[in-house]
């Protein structure tokens, strides 16, 4: 069921002996994160304080002790070249000198206080200027702000379904935590949620991405309040848009009256204001998380003047009381001093280039080597970050990817580079470069390919 053809995947056995070696090498050079995970379970549930740090595919989970820039060292001493940055968190770098600072000058200053401060129009008009929106609303997570955004859809528009796209991430939001069946075309539960009593078929549609007929089949009853997509699948394998493809999207989803939302908290790695100003598209709600601020907690929603009006006209025809969006710490004054430095540092041309100029060198030095030992295997780009994909093309939706998908061998990849000090994003192949990786960092994890391949008998 591969489109890669075998004789170019490693054997099996080789595959099998090369992953026994890999756990045990780790083992004995990680004395220290092994004790700390066996003293650590005894009060946390698997022994981290949040559960996802034991998906890395290693014996037992790095413990940190410091990061900072591109680079990352763990409590052995071992130093790491940092492609997986917090998976995005940290796309501008480990505490990055202007928000390390914002964050002093605030700390003894209030750290939350459910109200606005001076600075807050300020970053307002710092808003609109970088990412192209007039009106913004503050949140403490993507998840938060997806799930704000879809109430707010849902209540501007009267409508109650919502669409995304098969393979879809965003967030902790039950509605898109949906998968489609790929005989029936129908939305199904995603088996491995927890804890799910419903099931969002309901009010749910899943199409398949880059796929406008089906796109407009799903639109055509007028029913569906929102698109809620990110401009290109990053967490089902990088999966870009074909060319035309959002300009004719928006222009289904505005025949229909179904408003356009961009999540851009990882393609905001596309380039400055993401992919929607790279590109020159306005969506109705624009959304970004995790490196907004820095890697400092905070989200973000934007959106037009109209939107805005709408919005305003249901709030206050609403009876008193809660309305469901927001959380008490959502706009603290420590995240937004975080994102003001953001703003005006960090989401920048010069900082953007240095992100573009490391993963040109990454790019070309793993295509480099895919053409020299002849793999059928793909590096898709976008902006500063890129994926490994075992499959002679870039993928155009979630099938694909899951027809391609190797997950022996990305285990691999990620243990061999990380007992040779290069962190990979564990969930996906993704790298991401910041503006502090340089070609020392791209050199490291190029030399350690080879070995990888070398190894593997490639
Ligand atoms: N949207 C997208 C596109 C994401 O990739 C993620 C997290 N991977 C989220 C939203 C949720 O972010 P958080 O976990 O910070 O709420």
């Amino acid at each position: 069921m591969r489109d890669t053809p075998t004789a170019q995947l490693p054997d099996v056995d080789v595959l099998a002996r090369l992953r026994l070696c890999e756990r045990e090498r780790f083992v004995h050079q990680h004395p220290h994160s092994c004790a700390l995970a066996t003293r650590s379970a005894a009060h946390f549930l698997f022994g981290v304080p949040l559960h996802w740090m034991r998906d890395w595919p290693s014996p037992v989970t790095v413990f940190v002790r410091n990061a900072q820039g591109a680079e990352l060292t763990c409590v052995d001493g071992h130093q790491y070249a940092d492609f997986c940055l917090g998976d995005t968190g940290a796309m501008f770098g480990h505490s990055p000198e202007p928000i390390a600072q914002a964050l002093a000058k605030q700390a003894p200053n209030g750290l939350t206080t459910m109200l606005p401060s001076d600075a807050t129009a300020r970053i307002g008009e710092r808003l609109a200027q970088r990412f192209g929106l007039p009106f913004w609303q503050l949140a403490m997570t993507a998840s938060d702000a997806n799930r704000f955004v879809l109430r707010w859809a849902r209540a501007i528009t009267g409508r109650r379904y919502l669409l995304v796209f098969d393979g879809c991430y965003h967030g902790a939001v039950d509605d898109t935590l949906v998968d489609r069946d790929p005989v029936t075309g129908a939305t199904v539960p995603r088996p491995s949620v927890l804890g799910a009593v419903h099931n969002h078929d309901a009010y749910t549609r899943v199409i398949p991405f880059n796929d406008l007929d089906a796109l407009a089949a799903a639109l055509a009853d007028g029913q569906v309040a929102a698109l809620l997509a990110e401009p290109a699948l990053t967490n089902f394998g990088l999966v870009p848009p074909l060319p035309g493809f959002w300009g004719a999207a928006q222009a289904l989803c505005q025949r229909h009256g179904t408003l356009l939302v961009w999540d851009e908290t990882h393609t905001l790695s596309t380039g400055v204001g993401g992919f929607a100003r790279t590109h020159g598209i306005v969506p109705d709600f624009w959304v970004a998380g995790k490196a907004v601020a820095g890697g400092v907690p905070c989200a973000l929603y934007g959106f037009g003047g109209d939107t805005a009006q709408r919005m305003a006209a249901v709030k206050c025809a609403a009876p008193e009381g809660h309305s469901g969006i927001g959380t008490t710490l959502s706009a603290n004054a420590l995240a937004m001093a975080a994102l003001e430095a953001a703003l005006d540092h960090l989401h920048t041309d010069a900082t953007y280039a240095r992100m573009t100029q490391a993963a040109d060198v990454l790019e070309a030095g793993l295509n480099e080597r895919l053409r020299a030992h002849a793999l059928p295997w793909t590096v898709t780009r976008l902006g500063a970050r890129m994926e490994l994909q075992f499959t002679p093309a870039t993928p155009r939706n979630a099938h694909d990817v899951r027809r391609a998908a190797h997950p022996a061998l990305e285990e691999s990849l990620h243990l061999f580079m990380l007992n040779r000090g290069v962190l990979l994003t564990p969930f996906h192949g993704m790298m991401l470069c910041s503006p502090a990786t340089d070609t020392a960092h791209v050199d490291q994890l190029l030399t350690v390919f080879d070995e990888w391949l070398a190894a593997l008998g490639l």
